[in-house]
């Protein structure tokens, strides 16, 4: 068994360098590679299953809220977005420019949408005319380009996947309602199904989105007690529809503009669960988005492709015609301590070993990625065994992410002790702000953290920062 942990040798453990060992278990792991485009990236089959995982999850929750799915072009032009000049203002570093097409000079660059507002509500200014065609709910899947200059699979990459959701509705009331609806349902979206707790709240002025009356968002913190932003959901006011001329005639035939939320997520939640739940021996994914739920690994000795193979093939198919994801490891090439590690490090929730003692006592042994723990079971209780265990990781993941967000929120009330909490243990601190964006600027300055969302408004303390009186209980951490 010599070459038992080579596999995972190869990575640089995650204790150790954590940057390094993200992208390392993200290429070995086959997730995604660099392209030759600087900054771009390819995502491999393994990680766009995940993605698909996830997309189909949230898809459902989109459409049983009543919205449905369109598609608007992924160039703008560049007048288009000029009307709006904060928004443009926000983005314009990041935006890539189409200027030819074919040999031609274009009378008019089209920028490539780095988000969809413009182009939206451009068109809903054509189709909205009255009370009665509200609200308007679209999402809509996409690829986004930002012209990024640092940066690092799935969290940042010059193209990147999403959904975007664009609403128009007749009230401001409505529209606040929206905006809160969406954020909990990509709260309950991420715990249920990434199992990665998050925080939710309000972003400060600083931190929102260009044009947005209100920035909400959901923040998790990743194993290196950085934060990660996991999605927004914006309060647009009436701010889009005065620029792009959205008005409706209400229902006392006065002409208003419409009230407008947008709210998304994207291929960033990859990387949320590679961070968030990954170890030493690499990936480990919750079993409701993981590309693979069960391999099975036969233990090749003696006559195994005779004796063995077939036994394996035959409850990979009874598991896969009950919608498990299953794989059966065949490889002749590799030992079974080689195919352990290497799954192992892939993150497939459970592994079923099965060998030729096995064999003879209609057995099987169920191995979790999570904790290791090794099951033995009968073949004939398989199927219920592995949907119980399965939920049991699900179920044991979230609880394990929820103590670890818990376990690191610190509570600070002196300068002091917030600066030496940033320096050596991180996570989130949770304290009072005035509200002042001076504080916000010296915290960061100090100690590189930042309002990851303010909580709350109503409880009353001091400023963690200059000490006076402060209504805004707040999340502070060093983030992605
Ligand atoms: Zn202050």
């Amino acid at each position: 068994m010599k070459d038992k942990n080579r596999f995972v040798e190869k990575i640089t453990p995650k204790s150790s360098d954590f940057s390094r060992w993200y992208v390392e278990v993200i290429r070995k792991a086959e997730l995604a590679d660099y392209a030759p485009m600087k900054g771009m990236m390819v995502i491999r089959p393994y990680g766009y299953a995940i993605w698909e995982n996830i997309k189909s999850l949230l898809d459902k929750r989109i459409k049983e809220t009543g919205h449905k799915n369109a598609y608007f072009p992924l160039f703008i032009p560049e007048s288009l977005l000029k009307k709006e000049t904060e928004h443009l203002e926000g983005f314009s570093p990041e935006v890539a420019w189409v200027t030819h097409g074919g040999d031609d000079e274009l009378e008019e660059r089209l920028a490539v949408r780095p988000t969809s507002e413009a182009i939206i509500g451009n068109m809903y200014s054509k189709w909205i005319n009255s009370y009665r065609d509200l609200p308007v709910l679209i999402n809509q899947w996409a690829n986004i380009v930002r012209w990024e200059k640092v940066t690092r699979p799935f969290l940042r990459t010059a193209e990147f996947l999403w959904q975007e959701g664009h609403t128009a509705h007749e009230t401001q009331k409505e529209a606040e309602e929206e905006t809160q609806k969406m954020l909990s349902v990509y709260k309950e979206f991420v715990e249920s199904e990434l199992a990665i707790s998050v925080i939710s709240g309000l972003k400060s002025e600083r931190e929102k989105f260009a044009g947005a009356s209100a920035t909400y968002c959901v923040e998790a913190l990743m194993s290196d007690k950085k934060a990660l932003q996991m999605g927004t959901s914006h309060f647009l006011g009436q701010h889009f529809s005065r620029v792009f001329d959205i008005k409706f005639e209400d229902r006392n035939q006065k002409l208003q503009y419409v009230w407008q939320t947008s709210w998304g997520v994207s291929t960033r939640m990859v990387g949320a669960l590679v961070m968030a739940h990954g170890d030493d021996s690499g990936l480990c994914f919750p079993p409701r988005v993981a590309p693979l739920q069960v391999i099975i690994v036969p233990i090749s000795i003696g006559e195994w492709k005779q004796n063995v193979l077939p036994v394996a093939e035959n409850i990979r198919q009874s598991l896969d015609q009950k919608g498990f994801r299953v794989e059966l490891d065949a490889r002749e090439q590799f030992t079974p301590g080689w195919k352990f590690s290497e799954w192992e490090m892939k993150g497939v929730p459970l592994r079923l070993e099965i060998g030729p003692r096995d064999i003879k006592n209609n057995n099987a042994v169920l191995v979790r990625r999570d904790n290791r723990n090794k099951q033995v079971v009968s073949q004939d209780e398989l199927e219920n065994k592995i949907q119980e265990i399965l939920s049991r990781i699900q179920k044991d993941m979230f609880d394990k992410s929820l103590k670890f967000r818990e376990d690191n929120t610190h509570e600070v009330e002196k300068y002091q002790d917030f600066e030496s909490i940033m320096k050596s243990k991180m996570g989130f601190i949770k304290a009072f702000w005035c509200g002042n964006p001076d504080c916000e600027t010296k915290i960061k300055e100090d100690t590189k953290a930042t309002i990851r969302a303010v909580v709350s408004e109503k409880e009353k303390g001091k400023c963690v920062c200059c000490g006076k009186d402060a209504g805004f209980l707040v999340y502070f951490a060093k983030a992605y």
